[in-house]
């Protein structure tokens, strides 16, 4: 479904990513684990049209992605980003439509409401509720149900579970299985490498911009260096 080729993107003279190449295949959770500043946001960030490669290229479903945010959007690609970014001044509602904001077909946008409010009970009970007076988690439940309400098939999720008590971050995952059950397909990028493992069909490790390893997410999650690195034997510096 989604195919990244060596892509290589810079800040100024920093270089971000330094020939990443990755797949995604419909119907998957692929994840990509990494250390701070290893370069996580800055791909899902240029596969979203946000950031500009030096060189290299993304193709989604055979059609190279281009750089303009909206028409990737309208291809079939949506992201949940760093941070929920919300509209804060803004009722959950209406920030559940501006997800749909691209699309015309009213109808089905009221079912993917509906959708969504079944998925986040929450947001139902909240949905005339400023987003900026939600706490941390809803925020987070309102950046994936906005995301979803773009009816996108690839949803790139960057650290749902950044700044999440534990029992939220379980949530957070528990929804990411049930947005797979949507027919969703998902590009989750994640510090929770532990969690992330558990809940993917395929990894990737990106270490300072380059992917070190890739391999199905329960196979990674055994390795030794990993293990060693990711989750929590010992700490290691990334690189
Ligand atoms: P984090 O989990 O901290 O968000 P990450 O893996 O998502 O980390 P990126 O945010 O993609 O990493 O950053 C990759 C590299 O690019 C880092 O060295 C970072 O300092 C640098 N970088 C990111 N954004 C900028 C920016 N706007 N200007 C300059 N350098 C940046």
């Amino acid at each position: 479904m989604l195919s990244v080729k060596d892509l290589h993107v810079s800040y100024g003279g920093i270089k971000a990513l330094k020939g990443v190449s990755m797949e995604v295949n419909e119907g998957e959770i692929v994840t990509i684990i990494g250390a701070n500043g290893a370069g996580k946001s800055t791909l899902l960030n240029t596969i979203t049209g946000f950031l500009k490669p030096a060189s290299g290229e993304v193709v989604f479903k055979g059609h190279p992605v281009g750089r303009n945010p909206a028409k990737i959007v309208k291809m079939g690609i949506c992201h949940v980003p760093e941070g929920r970014l919300v509209f804060a001044n803004l009722t959950v509602q209406d920030n559940l439509q501006l997800g749909a904001y691209l699309r015309n077909d009213r109808k089905q946008i009221a079912v993917d409401l509906e959708r969504v409010y079944m998925l986040f009970p929450r947001l139902r009970e909240r949905m005339k509720q400023i987003a900026g007076t939600l706490s941390g988690g809803e925020q987070q439940m309102l950046a994936m149900g906005r995301a979803l309400m773009t009816n996108g098939e690839l949803v790139l999720m960057d650290e749902p579970s950044l700044g999440l008590a534990p029992l939220l971050v379980k949530t957070v995952f528990e929804i990411i299985k049930e947005i797979k059950g949507l027919g969703k397909t998902i590009l989750l990028v994640e510090q929770n490498a532990h969690k992330a493992l558990a809940v993917a069909d395929r990894a990737y490790v990106l270490e300072q911009g380059h992917i070190v390893k890739t391999g199905p997410a329960h196979e990674i999650a055994q390795d030794p260096a990993v293990r060693a690195a990711y989750l929590g034997t010992r700490s290691v510096v990334a690189g």
